[in-house]
């Protein structure tokens, strides 16, 4: 699952993305409503929490923009407005919720998870594959009983792999979806990434594999023969 977190409070905007991301969330993390169009208008996020005070442009305008460029992912509002007005216009605006400042990062997250599982939502994150089942909303990956539960890298790369069926993923697109702006991304992160999905998917005991189309990127195949 990829963020978007727009909030030009420094310290504050530091405290959210890193609340986020050891909770598995890839997350991207901006501090203008400009910067937050450009981003969203590049990146495929699942959600977004937006402050409604910055810098260069009203929050719930930015909001306009963002439903415009992407209108099922669900944004969060975050402000410090507590003005019964201010939270209607939000809703209105296409908000799916509204947490006001100061709040819990904890509450923030269990709202978030709640927005990311609404039913229309839910189904939209499960896929299959093959003999294998996968959440995204919660990162379990499950062959009949047997479920394992993969880390935000392997979820994003697994996401993207069987959302495309056994048509190759290019890995320039992948990578996008594995890490934020900020991550310090190796050379090989993406090739350790799918060796320890691989290893997951053994044992499971699946039949998917991770096929390398060399010097193009990924796709799943089904069967046992190795790639
Ligand atoms: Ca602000």
């Amino acid at each position: 699952m990829k963020l978007l977190v727009v909030e030009d409070h420094e310290a504050l905007r530091g405290m959210v993305a890193a609340h986020l991301r050891e909770h598995g969330f890839t997350t991207d993390a901006v501090g203008t409503g400009a910067e937050a169009i450009e981003a969203a208008a590049v990146t495929g996020y699942d959600a977004a929490i937006l402050d409604l005070g910055l810098p260069d442009m009203d929050g719930l305008a930015v909001l306009r923009r963002l439903r415009a460029q992407r209108a099922a992912m669900p944004v969060l509002i975050l402000t410090a407005r507590d003005h019964v007005q201010h939270r209607i216009a939000g809703l209105d605006a296409g908000a799916d919720d509204y947490i006001l400042k100061p709040f819990e990062l904890g509450e923030l997250e269990a709202r978030l998870r709640a927005v990311l599982r609404r039913p229309g939502l839910r189904q939209a994150h499960c896929y299959s594959f093959g003999d294998l089942s996968f959440d995204a909303s919660c990162r379990a990956a499950s062959v009949g009983p047997r479920l394992m539960e993969l880390t935000r890298r392997e979820a994003a790369l697994f996401e993207a792999l069987i959302r495309s069926g056994e048509r190759i993923v290019v890995r320039d697109s992948l990578s996008d979806k594995l890490y934020g702006f900020d991550d310090d991304v190796s050379g090989n992160a993406l090739e350790a990434t799918v060796s320890r999905l691989r290893r997951k998917l053994g044992a499971l005991q699946s039949s998917v594999r991770v096929e390398a189309v060399r010097g193009i990127g990924y796709r799943l195949r089904q069967g046992g023969e190795a790639a």
